[in-house]
């Protein structure tokens, strides 16, 4: 079974997506977090991902494509994966319908966290990561015991480039253009179903299980 998680910055994609998958026994395939592996790693495609990464712009499809395909055809991910964070263009989604076709496989279903644009701005705007284990905390909603400071290590918690104000607005539009019409996409091919993001993270855990039931 291959599943989709789509939704705006901020949904809180990343963390039901690590739940979900935990649920399932299906492979977490975060491309966000295989982007930022390069970038640590310091690999040639982390050099060229950072430059759209840190301005809140996607990184082009065709780098993309060939690193999610790449992934998928490893053997952990050849009867399923969970799907964090790609497709997030009309081309992705095509790419990966006609890749899990030549597989004789296909997306499953497509579970769209929706969260309002103005929460997704309260939520990114606060949000501050360890640079040491990528710890992320927010100002409201997940504070450190000390202001500041990594609950683990203690180091000083930094602004990702991707989270400071202008990358957040960037980020936004580049979804509502960009990856906002990927649920017209599987809409009308009937794989679509939406839960409500504004809710706690355990609402919206037990809704997307919820979804997954209807899953045969
Ligand atoms: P994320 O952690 O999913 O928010 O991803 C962080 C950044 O990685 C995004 O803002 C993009 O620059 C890049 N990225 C992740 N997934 C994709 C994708 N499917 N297509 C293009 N860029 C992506």
């Amino acid at each position: 079974m291959h599943l989709v998680l789509l939704g705006p910055p901020g949904a809180g994609k990343g963390t039901q997506a690590v739940d979900l998958a935990k649920e399932t026994g299906l492979v977490h395939v975060a491309t966000g977090d295989m982007f930022r592996e390069n970038v640590r790693g310091g690999t040639e495609l982390g050099v060229l991902a950072k430059q759209y990464m840190d301005k809140g712009e996607l990184v082009p499809d065709e780098v993309t494509i060939a690193m999610l395909l790449e992934r998928l055809s490893r053997d952990d991910a050849q009867t399923g994966s969970m799907l964090d964070g790609f497709p997030r263009t009309l081309e992705q989604a095509i790419a990966l319908d006609k890749a899990l076709e030549e597989r004789g496989q296909r997306v499953d279903r497509v579970l769209l966290i929706e969260v309002s644009p103005d929460e997704v701005q309260r939520r990114l705007g606060g949000r501050w990561t360890c640079p040491t284990d990528g710890a992320i905390y927010h100002e409201t909603n997940k504070p450190p015991a000390v202001a500041g400071k990594c609950d683990d290590c203690g180091r000083a918690l930094i602004q990702r480039d991707d989270d400071k104000p202008e990358a957040i607005a960037r980020r936004l539009t580049v979804y509502n253009e960009q990856t906002a019409p990927l649920i017209g996409y599987y809409t009308e091919a009937g794989k679509l179903t939406s839960v409500n993001g504004e809710q706690s993270p355990d609402a919206v855990r037990a809704d997307l299980l919820n979804a997954l039931k209807e899953v045969a």
